[in-house]
């Protein structure tokens, strides 16, 4: 188990296409266990999503946190890390959600992205058996920033409009109430 630190930007390494993993061996489960464990870390804000080269292992890989509540007691909130390796997004829906964005690789920043409402991704798992994942809503959302992150892209080259900070946002949230 390991937290390692989070690169943030201008590191060129958050600029990068990833490679694709061909070896599945121990080296990449200590990998998967340090993203796992960063990400599990990250509280400010809380962590949806970590892709490898935010720790600096440029690989294809990234562990999305599906939040769930549980059965029969709505005010309880679980969540599971799902763990997708060489994810490619096989078919995404028309219909598209814009939401608040923000990334633990860049500071103090949100913006308002449009993403596809769903997506279904295949992936592997750490052995590099073949996976589906069906995303809806918030979760493929995440599922697509992440993705992005594997091949060198940030969430703030796709925001509509301009960036503010969490000040600015809680102001704009506040009006909307
Ligand atoms: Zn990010």
């Amino acid at each position: 188990m390991a937290v390692v630190p989070i690169l943030t930007i201008p590191d060129k390494r958050l600029n990068m296409q990833c490679d694709k993993v061909t070896v599945f061996d121990d080296n990449l489960r200590q990998e998967v266990q340090n993203l796992i464990d960063t990400l599990s870390h990250a509280k400010n804000p809380e962590g949806a999503g970590l892709a490898a080269p935010q720790i600096g292992v440029m690989k294809r890989m990234v562990v999305v946190r599906d939040f769930y509540t549980e059965p029969g007691n709505r005010d309880k909130i679980l969540s599971q890390d799902i763990l997708l390796v060489n994810p490619k997004i096989i078919s995404h829906s028309k219909e598209l959600i814009t939401d608040w964005e923000a990334c633990l690789s860049i500071p103090d920043t949100f913006g308002l992205v449009d993403r596809y409402k769903k997506v279904k991704v295949k992936a592997q798992d750490i052995d590099g058996n073949e996976i589906k994942l069906n995303a809806n809503g918030y979760l493929a959302l995440v599922v697509q920033h992440e993705l992005d992150h594997l091949d060198g892209i940030l969430f703030t080259s796709k925001v509509r409009g301009e960036t503010v900070n969490e000040e600015e946002l809680d102001k704009i949230l506040a009006q909307r109430k």
